[in-house]
């Protein structure tokens, strides 16, 4: 039986870090991973790269200067005649890119001497691991350490049954071969805003369907409520408090049925549906009834602060445990469990994980948003600062949303930052950093920020904190 030093199931952004961390410290390692590309071979990198976080940026980026063009070049003097979108071509780029990403990580691995095995790992009893490969055989391995990072899968919601061409999830959502007429989307989270946005700016008519009354209620309310205004202003047809029931595919149709918040029953008919409800660790045939590995009332795999499960040397990171589903907090999971192993000191914050939606405006937020601060009973003071007074977002054309910042009203401790508008995906990191080292907004204010860049809007609200920023009235 091989036996290696580290073997890791799973080589998405938490897999595959972990493993490539594992090699750099010296372990003799391995990487089983089951995922097959759209050219039928195997593929590493996970949902991240093959698609999700990847592919949808690429579609977001192709669809956003679509959009411009139709929509905003003319602010610039900038006319084209008749501009149309080639739709198989925008989803080669994707396919390309997703190809050059996957592709990179098996050269990392060669690189880093990461044995890969292509093939669906099951852990055994005693740390062994029964690995099966695509074509049947079967071989077992054994390791010192073994780290589970299994991801996640898309939730199904009953009686919307997936057919893969009608009722999709985000596989089928990211290579539609024509622009729907009209599109469903069930759940205005993350995915289903990012993916309603790429078709909605191709001219897919998109009714977005939300059970809960409140907009991205994980999101801060002033920012929510200016996400909302412009997801309006595009055409997004977002209805709150519609909890969809069923849906039924009618010859090349779809009908989909839900309940508004007064009870009402209404139908209506899509081309697309897009299930985008949320996502649930992925387990399944992966434990062996004696392997020993306890999983949670969710269904998450049981882990620590520092993702060791129950079992001694057993450890499991990314979207199989609990904690914010995204690619980096599960990339620096597996950074921290091979640091762990090599007797190091890894840790995760998972309270500085930054969160962002790709959408147009982005928004993008790190640490406690006001209402949380609240129900807690932790006193703040808050600063906000419009990009509509910021040259930079102006010259960019795109001057809309806000950066705010919440800090302790005491010790004035930044405690959350939110932002919505162009960029904030980048603008995000500077206020990480500025939680990870427990800055005061202070810290923020007195820092010299470039001219003219969006990070003027950062600056400017760590001002208005202590009411004292520039370029408005405080
Ligand atoms: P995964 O990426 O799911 O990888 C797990 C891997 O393990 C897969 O390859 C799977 O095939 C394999 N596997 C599972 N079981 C076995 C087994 N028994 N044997 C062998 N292999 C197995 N996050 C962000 O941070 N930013 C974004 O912009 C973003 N956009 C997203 C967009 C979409 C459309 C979706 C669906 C997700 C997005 N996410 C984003 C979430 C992100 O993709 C996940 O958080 C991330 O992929 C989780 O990483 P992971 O390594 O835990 O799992
Ligand atoms: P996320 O977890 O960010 O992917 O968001 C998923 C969203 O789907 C959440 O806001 C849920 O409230 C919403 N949702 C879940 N079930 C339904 C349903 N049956 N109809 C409409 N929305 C739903």
């Amino acid at each position: 039986m091989t036996q290696f030093d580290v073997l890791v199931i799973g080589a998405g952004p938490a897999g595959y870090v972990a493993a490539i961390r594992a090699a750099q410290l010296g372990f003799n390692t391995a990487c089983i991973d089951e995922f097959i590309g759209k050219d039928g071979k195997p593929a590493l990198g996970g949902t991240c790269l093959n698609v999700g976080c990847m592919p949808s940026k690429a579609l977001l980026e192709s669809t956003r200067q679509f959009h411009n063009l139709l929509h905003t070049f003319k602010d610039h003097g900038i006319s084209a005649s008749a501009p149309s979108i080639d739709v198989p071509t925008m989803i080669a780029r994707k396919d390309k890119i997703v190809k050059q990403l996957t592709g990179g990580i098996a050269t990392l691995f060669k690189a880093n001497k990461v044995k890969s095995f292509a093939g669906r790992g099951k852990l055994l009893a005693n740390k062994q691991v029964e690995v099966s490969f695509h074509d049947g055989a079967k071989e077992t391995l054994s390791a010192t350490h073994i780290i589970l990072a299994t991801g996640s899968v898309p939730i199904a919601i009953p009686g919307v049954p997936f057919d893969g061409k009608h009722i999709v999830d985000n596989v089928g959502a990211l290579d539609f071969t024509a622009v729907p007429r009209r599109m469903g989307v069930i759940g205005a989270g993350v995915i289903g805003l990012e993916m309603g946005s790429v078709w909605k700016r191709l001219g897919s008519e998109v009714t977005v369907l939300e059970a809960l009354p409140e907009f991205l209620s994980v999101v801060d309310t002033d920012i929510a409520r200016i996400a909302a205004r412009e997801f309006k202003k595009q055409g997004l047809d977002i209805k709150l408090g519609s909890k969809v029931t069923g849906a039924q595919v009618m010859g090349d149709e779809v009908q989909l049925s839900y309940v508004d918040a007064a009870g009402g029953e209404h139908q209506i008919s899509v081309d697309k549906l897009l299930v985008a409800v949320g996502r649930r660790a992925y387990t399944q045939g992966l434990l062996s009834e004696d392997c020993g590995v306890k999983l949670n009332a969710r269904g998450q795999i049981e882990v620590d602060e520092h993702c060791h499960t129950n079992v001694d040397g057993v450890w499991a990171i990314g979207d199989c445990v609990r904690g914010p589903m995204l690619a980096h907090k599960g990339s620096e999971e597996g950074i921290a469990v091979a640091e762990l192993i090599a007797g190091k000191a890894g840790h995760v914050n998972l309270d500085t994980v930054p969160w962002v939606i790709y959408t147009e405006p982005e928004i993008a937020w790190v640490g406690k948003n006001e209402k949380e601060c609240k129900d807690a009973g932790i006193p703040i003071k808050t600063g906000s600062f419009p990009f509509a007074a910021i040259g930079r977002a102006m010259a960019m054309n795109e001057a809309y949303g806000q950066v705010k910042i919440i800090a302790h009203a005491d010790t004035d401790r930044v405690l959350g930052v939110h932002m919505v508008g162009p960029m904030v995906s980048e603008l995000i990191a500077e206020c990480v950093v500025a939680m990870e080292f427990h800055a005061s907004s202070e810290d923020l204010a007195r820092i010299c920020h470039a001219h003219p860049t969006l990070s003027e809007a950062v600056h400017e609200a760590a001002l208005a904190v202590d009411k004292r920023a520039i370029h408005r009235a405080n």
